[in-house]
């Protein structure tokens, strides 16, 4: 039975002699790839040329560090939680005496891990991080063979500590913040 009127009978009367030689074809085709020689072309040739950004971007996540280069992070669950594609896990750890200048906070992540590959960049972690700890940033994950290099930890996450990389942090910290004053517009 047929549902709509969208079908349409196939032609299969032999080819003409025109359509056996394939040359006007083939023609047409060319003409049509040159036509668009002198259009405006629609590619850029990235990673040169890089395109601005939406205001509404998500791309990967950083995990925050406090002024004096301690991680945030106090492994409260609540951005794996939130996840709806369970992308995110951690262990949590107590902080010993001494430690105070690497963790604020009393407990802190051991591991954290976000699977890029199940991330679907809703932003839901950041939103539901009571500890100023995870952001998205405007950086996209590089492609790679492999799906464990899809795996990001906190070598990966944890942006640099001022000490060490003191423009590195400096930059992240601004990209942090510039991405708290979009995400200030946006639910204004
Ligand atoms: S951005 Fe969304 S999907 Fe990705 S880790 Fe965060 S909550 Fe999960
Ligand atoms: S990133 Fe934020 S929400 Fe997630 S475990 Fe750390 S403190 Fe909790």
């Amino acid at each position: 039975m047929q549902l709509t009127n969208k079908a349409k009978a196939v032609n299969r009367s032999p080819l003409t002699l025109m359509e056996r030689l394939y040359f006007p074809a083939i023609l047409k085709g060319m003409g049509i790839t040159f036509s668009h020689i002198f259009k405006k072309k629609v590619t850029i040739n990235y990673p040169e040329v890089t395109r601005p950004f939406s205001p509404v971007f998500r791309g990967l996540h950083v995990l925050n560090r406090d002024a004096e280069g301690r991680e945030n992070c106090t492994a409260c669950g609540l951005c794996a939680v939130a996840c709806p594609a369970e992308a995110i896990t951690m262990d949590a750890a107590e902080r010993l005496p001494g430690e105070e200048h690497l963790y604020r906070e009393e407990k802190y992540a051991a591991k954290y891990e976000i699977n890029m590959l199940r991330c679907i960049f809703c932003g839901l972690c950041e939103e539901a991080c009571p500890k100023d700890a995870i952001y998205l940033s405007e950086t996209f994950a590089p492609s790679n063979y492999s799906r464990k290099s899809f795996i990001y930890g906190k070598d990966n996450l944890v942006i640099p500590h001022p000490q060490n990389d003191p423009e590195g942090f400096a930059r992240a910290k601004g990209l942090i913040q510039e991405r708290k004053e979009k995400t200030k517009q946006q639910t204004a």
